[in-house]
């Protein structure tokens, strides 16, 4: 069955982009597992497109068309993973370009902006994108690109999407959101005004913990074809069985996150009551200081939750006692996982500015999974109380 954007989400995560195979019926895309494709004349590829797999896949390309439906968008371009998708955009750009970046990203993405592409010439200023004004006064007549991450890891900052992308398009730049955090389900960055949605779709997307892999999603037509030049031309191709498994976590999408909103949001208010815990970082909590702007732009607050334990000892002790909640870096997977940022995502971060974005020693970052819910509470509070 085709889809139309008229469409439910629940609806597009199950159908969109997938119609039975043509020669059995299957009713799931089959994993086009080859490099190359038999041409039945010189140069006259089938579909005009099929002459090698770098090139075109039909399994990326239902992957790609679910995943533009359920971000609202007109184009997908499936990367090997979210750092080449997140590259792609920048490869578009020229030496002497200007990005302005939030701060307060995916360590990875920094890492690639600071040692890799500022080394060929592109140039950064990281901002606090809290501050729409930060945005606009970073802002040059060389400026292309403004990159955000809404919400930020760890500490669950927000980004003013629509604001930002007035701030952007009035100084003739693009707007891309790293949505990896929120996903399709709870946040739809093209709706609101960004020109790209960006994710990392090892975690929520695919939800199992089994794949790495990146999608870019955009509606204009020209910047998607300049995207698929990029990865044309530089190669970061997901292989067709993780676009397989992929579209296999995206048709319990709408299942999962909600589960995972509903988790995330008692686990945090559990924790905020908590007496072992001094502060709770979850933008679904009427405390979390931009709780209006999450309300306003978001649907669902996922299962990422940061809390503060005050030291790196009661960190430590939390995370070594916890027996469903597994120590291991990553996210948005059906299993919870728990992990100290100051020690393990974020420990190349010089401390200074580790503890200004507010980073501490005793800070917390939990993945809630969608176990059940009171067996999740009980193994935290029986490693709270150490
Ligand atoms: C994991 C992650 C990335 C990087 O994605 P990979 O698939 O690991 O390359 C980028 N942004 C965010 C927000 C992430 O969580």
């Amino acid at each position: 069955m085709s889809s139309t954007p008229t469409q439910r989400f629940g609806t597009l995560a199950v159908h969109a982009g997938q119609s039975p195979e043509a020669t059995t019926g299957a009713i799931m895309p089959p994993i086009f597992q080859t490099s190359t494709y038999v041409q039945p004349a010189i140069a006259e590829p089938l579909g005009g497109i099929y002459d090698y797999a770098r090139v075109a896949n039909p399994t990326r390309e239902a992957l790609e068309r679910n995943l533009a439906a359920l971000e609202g968008g007109a184009h997908g371009i499936a990367f090997a993973s979210g750092l080449a998708a997140i590259e792609s955009v920048l490869k578009r750009l020229s030496a002497g370009d200007h990005i302005v970046s939030e701060e307060n990203t995916y360590g990875g993405t920094t890492r690639m902006f600071t040692r890799v592409l500022s080394k060929l010439g592109l140039e950064f200023t990281f901002v606090d994108s809290r501050d729409s004004d930060a945005v606009a006064d970073a802002m040059t007549p060389r400026t292309r690109l403004v990159h955000v991450e809404t919400p930020t890891n760890p500490m669950m900052r927000l980004c003013d999407i629509a604001r930002v992308a007035e701030v952007a398009h009035a100084g003739g730049a693009l707007l891309m959101v790293d949505n990896t955090f929120a996903s399709p389900y709870n946040q739809r960055p093209l709706e609101l005004g960004a020109d790209v949605a960006v994710h990392s779709t090892t975690k929520y997307l695919n939800g199992h913990s089994d794949i790495i892999g990146g999608v870019v999603v955009v509606d204009d037509e020209d910047l998607a074809e300049e995207i698929r030049f990029v990865r044309k031309s530089s190669g970061a191709v997901p292989g067709p069985m993780d676009a397989w498994l992929c579209l296999r976590g995206t048709k319990t999408l709408h299942l999962r996150m909600g589960a995972h909103n509903s988790n995330g949001l008692a686990v945090a208010r559990f924790l905020q009551e908590h007496p072992r815990v001094d502060r709770v970082f979850y933008p679904g909590l009427p405390s979390h200081e931009q709780h209006e702007l999450a309300t306003r732009q978001m649907t669902g607050f996922t299962g990422m939750v940061s809390v503060d334990v005050g030291t790196l000892e009661r960190a430590r002790a939390l995370v070594e006692h916890t027996q469903l909640f597994q120590l291991a870096e990553s996210l948005g997977g059906v299993e919870s996982l728990v992990s100290v940022p100051s020690l393990m995502t974020h420990a190349s971060v010089p401390r200074e500015m580790r503890e200004r974005m507010g980073v501490t020693d005793g800070l917390v970052r939990l993945s809630v999974g969608i176990e059940d819910i009171d067996d999740l509470l009980a193994d935290l509070d029986g490693a709270l109380q150490g």
